[in-house]
């Protein structure tokens, strides 16, 4: 039976060969590998990478979630599994999130016989793409789940911190792009040309308008342009200007809302100046929604095995593509303190490895209440 100084193996291994999003194919091996060897089913499913693992018996199904990528990082860190691929680094701390859903699995594979229902565990691709959780939503593996439980390890809260809402707990993450087409001329003969460096600036304005002017007092989203470019010497008009940016917001009516304002400033500045505007948006995950029960639930728990609680009075503005689970299941998704001095995606991020004691224990338990609870 794994122990604890097991999951901080896997996960030093982890951390040693990390693997790009849907390029996960060694991780895919090792997680399979371990799974062989403790005797738990994989299901079969047509995913390149990533799987589905299944302990127990029975109609209740209730899934447990981990990702499994890494990030184009240069790691800063100094340690004997220091990452050896080049360039790629776990600095999201999935690294932590697989050894401990690893540890999960081995434990209740111990008791697999007392379950009163069936776990499926995922290991998801692509969550740094946003959309591993979709892909594995979409396979169907999951259906008919009564709830999809997950968590992020979050730096700035120490060993044994807990922090959850219920609702909206992370924001959605798009991204929007402006392709504008003018006409270049000599910069002394604007009337021969079509200058769109004069709709950027209106643009740039415009979108500035929407949270300002559209969205009530009361509700909260962020529109950020993050790169503009036009032109390229002193004395040309260009013939075309690019424009993007992203939009964070915490349902689904803002949503749409901020994305249908951003595509009508493109369609009015085009016919306003005669020029061609493309408006691109670009879904990326959703918000993460925790269900209500299962949040109240997840609290219970979590203070039944030691972890002090705290209520997070709102959402954060990261992404997390959870969501793909949260939008179609009854799910609930947690920070966990990791006590890293470096925050998620940093090159120097470097997580306490003690986190791996408890959130085995926190799902295990979870699990069984949830099996054990024939009222839902
Ligand atoms: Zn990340
Ligand atoms: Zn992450």
């Amino acid at each position: 039976m794994p122990q604890y100084e097991d999951y901080i193996n896997w996960r030093r291994t982890f951390h040693q060969y990390p693997e790009l999003s849907d390029a996960e194919y060694d991780t895919t091996k090792r997680i399979r590998d371990i799974l062989e060897a403790l005797d738990i089913k994989v299901l079969d499913l047509p995913l390149e990478t990533g799987l589905v693992a299944e302990i127990g018996q029975g109609d209740t199904l209730v899934a447990v979630r981990t990702d499994i990528d890494a990030l184009p990082i240069d790691e800063q860190v100094k340690h004997e599994f220091t990452s050896t691929n080049k360039g790629v680094m776990h600095a999201c701390g999935h690294d932590i999130h697989m050894a401990s859903v690893l540890g999960v699995a081995a434990k209740l594979k111990e008791m697999e016989n007392l379950l009163n229902g069936r776990v499926r565990i995922i290991f998801q691709s692509a969550e740094e793409l946003g959309y591993g959780a979709l892909n594995i939503a979409n396979t169907g593996a999951i259906d008919g789940a009564k709830a999809v439980l997950g968590y992020h390890n979050y730096p700035t809260l120490d060993i044994g911190e807990f922090a959850v809402k219920s609702g909206v707990i992370t924001s959605s993450v798009d991204r929007f792009e402006y392709k504008i087409k003018g006409k270049g001329a000599h910069a002394a003969k604007p009337e021969q040309g079509n200058d769109p460096m004069i709709v950027l600036g209106q643009l740039i304005n415009s979108v500035q308008s929407i949270v300002s002017r559209n969205l009530s007092a009361f509700d909260n989203a962020v529109v950020t342009i993050g790169e503009v470019s036009c032109g390229n010497t002193w004395n040309v008009i260009a013939d075309e200007a690019y424009v993007q940016g992203t939009v964070r917001s915490f349902d689904e009516d803002k949503r749409l809302l901020i994305e249908e304002r951003l595509r009508s400033i493109g369609r009015g500045l085009s016919e306003a100046f005669g020029v061609e505007i493309e408006t691109l948006y670009h879904r990326l995950p959703g918000a993460v929604i925790n269900d209500d029960k299962l949040t109240n639930d997840a609290i219970e728990v979590a203070q039944e095995v030691g972890y002090n609680v705290s209520i997070m009075d709102q959402p954060l503005t990261i992404g997390e593509d959870f969501s793909g689970f949260s939008n179609k299941y009854p799910s609930v998704f947690v920070f966990i303190g990791s006590n890293s001095e470096y925050d998620l995606h940093h090159p120097k991020y470097d997580p306490d490895e003690r986190i791996l004691e408890k959130v085995p224990d926190y799902f295990v338990t979870f699990v069984q209440k949830l099996l054990d609870d024939n009222e839902r």
